[in-house]
C-alpha cells in the first residue's frame, strides 16, 4: 500500500474537486457556446422600400423583406 502524508492526501483530494469543477465549466460553456450561436447571433435588415425593420437567424449578407419581398443588404453599424 502506498503511505502518503495527510496534506499531500488533502491537496490532492481538493486539487481533483476543483479541476473537475473547472472541467465541468469549460465543458457545458464550450457546449451551450455551440449549441445556442445560430440562435443568438442574429444580422438586422433595413428594407429601403417600406422601410421596415426585420432580422434573420445566422450571418447573411443579404435577406428578403417579409412584408414586401424586397432584397436588402444588412445594416452596418
Ligand atoms: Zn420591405
Amino acid at each position: 500500500m502506498i503511505a502518503i502524508d495527510f496534506s499531500v492526501f488533502a491537496f490532492l483530494y481538493v486539487s481533483v474537486g476543483v479541476a473537475m469543477i473547472l472541467g465541468l465549466w469549460f465543458y457545458y460553456d464550450r457546449r451551450d457556446k455551440s449549441l445556442y450561436d445560430r440562435v443568438r447571433v442574429r444580422t438586422a435588415f433595413h428594407c429601403v422600400k417600406c422601410g421596415t425593420l426585420y432580422t434573420e437567424q445566422g450571418e447573411h449578407d443579404h435577406a428578403i423583406c417579409p412584408h414586401c419581398g424586397f432584397e436588402n443588404a444588412k445594416l452596418k453599424f
